[in-house]
């Protein structure tokens, strides 16, 4: 998304809050990545800025619940965010790679990308693993049935293909 540079240069020095609620912002670039994320409940991001010498102290919030496949069902689960960050971002020294850093110098001044920083902050925001249940029982890895809706025929319970395979050659071994 364009159109969301914050000038910090005219922020006075005590700081300025901001917030957003244009679900754009998330769901546009999730869309751009290919990500299975739809939001549940709107989210809505604070962001505190406070100039420094050559970038900014940058407080924020983020919260609201998305729903995303579960890893083990692909199910849809929802995922309740309320995720807080804190850190300064800095201009890159001359001469040093722009990798980590959401501002920019321009004639104007210096600006904060705050359409980056929000959707690097949801990334962060997201578990590692995005379950529908804590003890989602997951697909069968051979005939692909819903082991939640109820056990197939594939093995019994509680086997495992993997360890199925070392017991057979334990018994080869006899
Ligand atoms: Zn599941
Ligand atoms: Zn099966």
């Amino acid at each position: 998304m364009a159109g969301a540079w914050l000038p910090v240069t005219d922020i006075p020095a005590e700081g300025r809050e901001f917030s957003f609620a244009d679900q754009s912002l998330w769901t546009g670039p999730a869309h751009e990545h290919g990500l299975s994320l739809e939001v549940a409940e709107p989210l809505s991001a604070t962001l505190v800025v406070i100039p420094q010498k050559r970038g900014a102290y940058i407080k924020g919030r983020l919260a609201g619940v998305v729903g995303m496949p579960c890893d083990r069902c692909a199910a849809a689960a929802r995922v309740t965010l309320d995720h807080e960050f804190e850190y300064v971002d800095e201009l890159p020294a001359p001469g040093e790679a722009a990798e980590d850093t959401w501002l920019r110098e321009t004639k104007a001044g210096l600006e904060l990308d705050a359409a980056g920083l929000l959707w690097e902050q949801l990334m962060l925001a997201l578990p590692t693993h995005v379950l529908c249940k804590p003890d989602c029982k997951g697909l069968c890895a051979v005939c692909g049935a819903d082991l939640n809706v109820a056990p197939c025929a594939c093995a019994p319970a509680g086997g495992d293909p993997r360890m199925a395979a070392l017991r057979g050659l334990k018994i080869e071994k006899k």
